[in-house]
């Protein structure tokens, strides 16, 4: 967490510094101010699951025997749902700190993508459940050169903003080709849903640290991490991640394109042998 501040801070301090005439209070005050917002996002980030949970179960617990069955099934759900949310939180700023300080290095080997889609999809299960999911994956996909483990959590990440900025009851779709790149094979997954899309201006800038399109949207409580670490997953395995909007109809698009693993046969290969 300190980690993700400071950082913050230097660039702050990089981005005053480059601009034409250096004033050092307006330098010093850039950089507390910063901080202090960096600061009162991440408490409110905590204090909001926090909040809900202590009222649902301060509310189970004076009057429980009160309420019938659907009231507590309710606030139970409430306190399961917020814990996992807060338990995504703390995952992704410890996950934003190893990134940053150096302490994840991928280790690859040859993975299978259609079972890394399997359990990234079983563990968004939960999350979007209010969703239609659809899977299209190609017969033909080839092995990944990959970590597994992160490539099973920036694709959960995909998963996890398609839940939150999509409607309930619209198709989340994760779709799996292989192709041939300038250095050798690749295989593209794409997570394209229905919500609204990404502002084209906004493209890019969604990948940064802390960034988010509706900053001030608490309703889908985020920290604007959850696409940093995907791309400095994905990138540490050699792999890019980009973000589009679908041209068919409304919804975001989010790409991933993986190295192929070594000894797995290109298409030309295959082709010619028929
Ligand atoms: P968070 O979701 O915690 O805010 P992310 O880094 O995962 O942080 O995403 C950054 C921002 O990108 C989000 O706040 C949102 O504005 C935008 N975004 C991400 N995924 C989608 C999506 N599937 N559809 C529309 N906007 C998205």
């Amino acid at each position: 967490l300190l980690d993700a501040l400071i950082d913050q801070a230097a660039l702050a301090i990089e981005r005053v510094t480059l601009a034409e005439d250096v004033d050092r209070a307006k330098l010093a005050a850039e950089t507390e101010r910063l901080r202090s917002a960096l600061l009162t996002s991440i408490s409110h980030d905590l204090r909001t699951p926090l909040a809900s949970i202590l009222g649902s179960a301060t509310s189970l617990n004076g009057y429980g025997p009160m309420l019938d069955e659907e009231a507590r099934r309710d606030l139970v759900t409430t306190i399961q749902e917020e814990a996992e949310r807060l338990n995504r939180f703390i995952a992704n700023l410890l996950d934003m700190t190893r990134l940053e300080s150096g302490a994840i290095r991928p280790r690859s080997g040859a993975v299978d993508p259609s079972e890394v889609v399997g359990s990234a999809l079983e563990r968004g299960g939960r999350i979007l459940a209010n969703h239609r999911v659809e899977v299209d994956l190609a017969a033909d996909l080839p092995m990944v050169e990959v970590d597994a483990v992160l490539f099973e959590q920036a694709l959960f990440n995909l998963l996890d903003n398609a839940g939150k900025y999509a409607p309930p009851g619209s198709l989340v779709t994760v779709r799996a080709r292989r192709e041939d790149g300038p250095e050798g094979g690749r295989v593209r997954i794409e997570v394209l849903d229905e919500g609204d899309g990404i502002p084209p201006e906004d493209v890019e800038r969604i990948f940064d640290k802390f960034y988010r399109v509706h900053a001030q949207d608490r309703q889908r409580a985020g920290t604007g991490l959850g696409l940093a670490i995907c791309r400095g997953f994905v990138e540490a395995m050699g792999g890019t991640i980009t973000a589009g909007n679908r041209r068919d109809r409304h919804g975001a698009v989010f790409t991933l394109v993986l190295p192929q693993a070594a000894d797995a046969p290109r298409l030309e290969e295959e082709a010619a042998c028929g």
